[in-house]
């Protein structure tokens, strides 16, 4: 999946989280008031509103929630992907991301609600920001 589109900057909520990425690091914000784990990238905390957020980074590991396959797409980006898995990710820290499950001979079999799976950085033709997905364990 080479071709995806890419995060663009300025964007000072995110930018962090792309920084990491590059570094094959999947980042989270907890926030330092309340504990409260907060994800996607944001400048207040989604709990109790501080402003004071730390960024975190997780193992990778977690388990899928929930997933659909998607069979066809016609956007340029993806539309040679055939039938490819979007899952919502648990991660073991507490937060929940969607993601795409990869590595399966057949996602409409090979993906399941409850799979442990792993964090990886896919590299990009479109440009210089990798996209975490997740691979089976
Ligand atoms: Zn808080």
């Amino acid at each position: 999946m080479p071709n995806r589109p890419q995060p663009r900057f300025p964007e000072p909520n995110s930018q962090p989280f792309w920084e990491g990425a590059k570094r094959g690091e999947l980042l989270y914000q907890q926030c330092n008031s309340c504990n409260g784990v907060v994800f996607y990238p944001r400048m207040l905390c989604t709990h109790c509103g501080s402003l004071d957020l730390a960024w975190k980074q997780s193992k990778g590991e977690g388990t899928v929630y929930t997933y659909s396959v998607v069979r066809q797409n016609r956007n340029p980006a993806f539309s040679d992907l055939g039938a490819y898995a979007l899952a919502y990710i648990d991660l073991d820290e507490g937060f929940r991301m969607m993601s795409n499950v990869i590595g399966v001979a057949d996602p409409t079999k090979d993906v399941s609600i409850g799979q442990r799976v792993k964090v990886e950085f896919e590299k990009q033709d479109s440009g210089d920001y990798p996209i975490p997905v997740f691979r089976p364990v």
